[in-house]
């Protein structure tokens, strides 16, 4: 399938990008294309515009922030999967990136882009939630820092509002043990249910519609999976206790 008509942007600077999502209607950000680019081809997203972010150098830095790790907008996954700060100071976020889809994928994809997208079985959603981390928002109206607790609404949805541009992510430096697992059907799929610890924390992903802190002792309390033909409630609850066991024995 093709995608259907819109009309192309290229802001050079932050501003005009902003400027852009600010005055638009229907206008949407293209990162790495990675989710986005499918949605159009299969018509099931119809922007009137899209404004690539791809040529804005002041996004694409890691860099040490009040006590943890900024990644900016334009970071790919690929990048920030080797990056030696991130390593050293947040190592889950690594951890988490190795088991994002492919290679292919994480050469395209972006960190931020795949927090925007807040798919419920992000690992990424998952790991800025389990660290307490936080992202910052920009649009003509100003600039806001949303915490993950608060960011992320439903499958898909976060609290972002069509004008504003996520800039960068902020992830806090982590001492303690950290760990993820997931269960997939193939390497590289989304996974069908996923474990996240830092330190004391824990949070699922891929179990219900946005990604979620759950308690060590009893991680399935409240959870209510949706059936799939590939995978029961049952089986998903099954699959969070072999998980969450797993990491927190790491
Ligand atoms: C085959 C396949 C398998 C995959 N498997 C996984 C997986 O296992 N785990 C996983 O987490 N992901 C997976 N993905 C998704 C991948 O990680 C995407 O790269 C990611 O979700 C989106 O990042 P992107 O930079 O490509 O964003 P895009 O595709 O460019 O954008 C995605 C959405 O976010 C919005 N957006 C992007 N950046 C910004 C921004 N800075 N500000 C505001 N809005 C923004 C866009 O407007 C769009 O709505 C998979 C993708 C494919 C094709």
């Amino acid at each position: 399938m093709k995608p259907p008509v819109f009309e192309y942007h290229a802001p050079a600077s932050v501003g005009e990008a902003i400027s852009l999502l600010g005055s638009l209607a229907e206008a949407k950000v293209l990162a790495g294309g990675q989710s986005l680019v499918p949605l159009l081809n299969f018509r099931l997203a119809r922007p009137a515009h899209l404004v690539d972010i791809n040529r804005l150098a002041e996004l694409t830095k890691i860099y040490e922030r009040d006590g943890g790790v900024a990644v900016g907008a334009v970071v790919r996954q690929a990048e920030a999967e080797v990056d030696p700060l991130l390593r050293e100071r947040c190592p889950l976020l690594p951890l988490a990136l190795r088991l994002v889809a492919h290679p292919v994928i994480r050469n395209r994809g972006t960190v931020c882009g795949s927090l925007a997208h807040a798919d419920p079985a992000s690992e990424l959603c998952a790991a800025l939630l389990v660290l307490d981390g936080r992202v910052t928002a920009r649009s003509q109206r100003g600039e806001r820092v949303i915490a993950a607790a608060d960011f992320f609404r439903g499958t898909m949805d976060s609290v972002l509002e069509p004008d504003e541009l996520l800039t960068e992510a902020w992830f806090p430096a982590t001492a303690g043990p950290v760990a993820i697992a997931e269960e997939a059907r193939r390497h590289g799929d989304f996974a069908l249910a996923g474990a996240a610890r830092a330190g004391d924390r824990l949070a699922l992903f891929g179990v219900a519609t946005r990604p979620l802190l759950a308690d060590p002792a009893d991680p399935t309390r409240g959870l209510e999976p949706s059936s799939e033909p590939e995978c029961s409630p049952d089986f998903r609850l099954h699959l969070v206790k072999v998980l969450v066991e797993r990491v927190m024995q790491a």
